[in-house]
């Protein structure tokens, strides 16, 4: 990975991906845990709620009954009236927020008055929980609706019992009143957070209490709401709703009330749910960023530096195997060439060439024209060998001084003869002026070997044949191709100013 800049862009993607990915999960976790904890919340407050009221109005009732009963006794309704409401009403019935037990006679006016005695001279007829007994044996407890009482202060509800003669005739009711204060208080000790609101309604939707505490409220029907609807499909449950009072989104767990004709709920605001789920959201969300910033950041900065030195290298390798004065390979690129291509020639079987070649009178070149002419000649040789190499295989190099080589793989004896021949052409067409050399241009002699026509045995005997080749040009008159072992020559175009018997003896 180090050598690969892309690489390092890609992994430090991947793991900001997954950074991000692992921060996404963690949320999403949070965000349940967040929501069953308020749904928890809400549950236990509805259960509490619900056992603390379902309790005591059982007490309540149970208190209604034992006063019917003692009605019943005889010898209870014949004693005297203070005897008579010590016996009847007991102490639970003085509770705070529980107002006066009553019985009233078929007519609504109170007969008994666990308050006072004598009774209050007050006609109830026109209650609901009056009518209601008054109009049907068999309503069992009745909860009313909510009042405001004549005997004391405070908006209440009535839970009343039927009283009948022995005949089944509506003797009556016994009746006991509770200030919806007492609600008010039980929902005010309860904590939800924020939004969060508590109900509790008559099983047909009428509101007996709520928080937040609106006094408009109570009394309202929640009949026909959505929210009501489902409250009466079931004795308990929960749901997603939108409460009809105030339009706020909440989850709602409720429960109907003992045998009461009550419903509870306790509901969470959705936004009250998640308020510290979006606070730590943002922590959380705004730390990955910055870390999947820095991670990013720095992998593009790793990579710029890493491509930087990876093209430093690459230039110093191609430095390191260039000869400076020509361009072409060096002498260690050559020998490197020269290995890779003898051993891939020996396996496959395919032909290997190899021309070496050597400038003619190089060295009376030098003498006659200085140094700095030779180096100019030298360029202008290496350009017609490093031309007339066509395939991406070949290479040209320069061997040391004014000798170069060239690396042919694939290419039998005839093609190397060719290759070699369109070299030696190309710099006699160069005509560079040489006075010194029996041509008066500069030339060179090309000795070419071919592992088709010969099997070495090594590397070092191809190049010795090359080289043979080359000396062999050289002592048949230079500017001319000679290929090992046969010795052939190829096409020798003489100048026609000069004779071709030359005389100087190869090197
Ligand atoms: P021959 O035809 O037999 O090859 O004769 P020659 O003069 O070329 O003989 P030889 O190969 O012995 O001479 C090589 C000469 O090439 C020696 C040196 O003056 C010259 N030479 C070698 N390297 C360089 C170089 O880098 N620059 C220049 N200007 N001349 C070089
Ligand atoms: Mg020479
Ligand atoms: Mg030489």
């Amino acid at each position: 990975m180090t050598r690969r800049p892309n690489a390092v862009i890609g992994v430090s993607v991947l793991i900001a991906c997954a950074i991000l990915g692992i921060a996404a999960w963690v949320l999403t976790e949070m965000r349940h845990d967040a929501l069953r904890r308020a749904q928890e919340a809400a549950i236990n407050v509805a259960l509490l709620v619900e056992r603390d009221t379902a309790r005591n109005l059982e007490l309540y009732d149970l208190s209604l009954q034992a006063v019917i009963e003692g009605l019943e006794h005889p010898g209870v309704r014949d004693l005297p009236p203070d005897l008579r409401r010590m016996v009847l009403f007991d102490r639970s019935a003085t509770a705070k927020d529980l107002g006066s037990l009553l019985v009233l006679d078929e007519d609504g006016n109170i007969v008994i008055d666990s308050k006072v005695d004598p009774p209050r001279r007050v006609n109830l007829s026109d209650r609901d929980y009056f009518r209601v007994h008054r109009d049907a044996a068999n309503v069992g407890l009745y909860v009313s609706h909510p009042f405001e009482p004549r005997l004391t202060t405070g908006t209440s509800i009535a839970m009343s019992r039927r009283l009948s003669h022995p005949d089944g005739s509506f003797a009556g009711v016994v009746v006991g009143t509770m200030r919806l204060n007492y609600f008010h208080n039980l929902f005010a000790g309860m904590n939800l957070g924020e939004g969060s609101s508590m109900a509790l309604m008559l099983a047909d939707g009428t509101m007996l209490m709520r928080r937040p505490y609106d006094p408009k409220i109570v009394g309202r029907s929640l009949m026909g709401t959505a929210n009501y609807t489902r409250f009466t499909q079931a004795p308990s449950g929960e749901f997603f709703g939108t409460a009809a009072i105030d339009g706020v989104e909440r989850w709602y767990a409720f429960r109907h009330i003992g045998n009461f004709p009550l419903i509870l709920d306790v509901a969470v605001a959705s936004r009250g749910i998640y308020a510290e789920w979006h606070r730590r959201a943002w922590i959380i969300w705004s730390l990955v960023g910055a870390v999947d910033v820095i991670i990013l950041t720095l992998a593009v900065l790793f990579a710029q530096q890493l491509r930087r030195r990876i093209a430093m290298e690459t230039e110093l390798r191609s430095l390191a195997r260039t000869d400076a004065l020509t361009g072409l390979c060096n002498r260690r690129a050559f020998d490197e060439m020269a290995e890779l291509e003898w051993r891939r020639a020996q396996r496959s079987g395919l032909p290997l060439s190899l021309l070496m070649i050597d400038i003619d009178h190089f060295k009376g070149f030098n003498d006659l024209y200085g140094h700095s002419a030779g180096d100019d000649a030298l360029a202008a040789v290496a350009r017609c060998i490093g031309e007339n190499i066509r395939r991406p295989g070949d290479t040209a190099a320069r061997y040391g001084g004014e000798e170069f080589a060239v690396l042919l793989p694939d290419t039998g004896d005839a093609g190397a003869v060719r290759v070699a021949e369109t070299m030696r052409a190309a710099v006699q067409e160069l005509d560079r002026r040489h006075v010194a050399s029996p041509y008066h241009i500069v030339t060179v002699s090309i000795g070419v070997a071919c592992t088709s026509e010969r099997r070495f045995a090594t590397l070092r005997a191809f190049v010795n044949a090359a080289d043979a080749a080359l000396y062999e040009a050289k002592g048949g008159g230079r500017n001319r191709v000679v290929c090992e072992p046969a010795g052939a020559v190829s096409d020798f175009i003489a100048p026609p100013t000069v004779p071709t018997a030359n005389t100087r003896s190869a090197r």
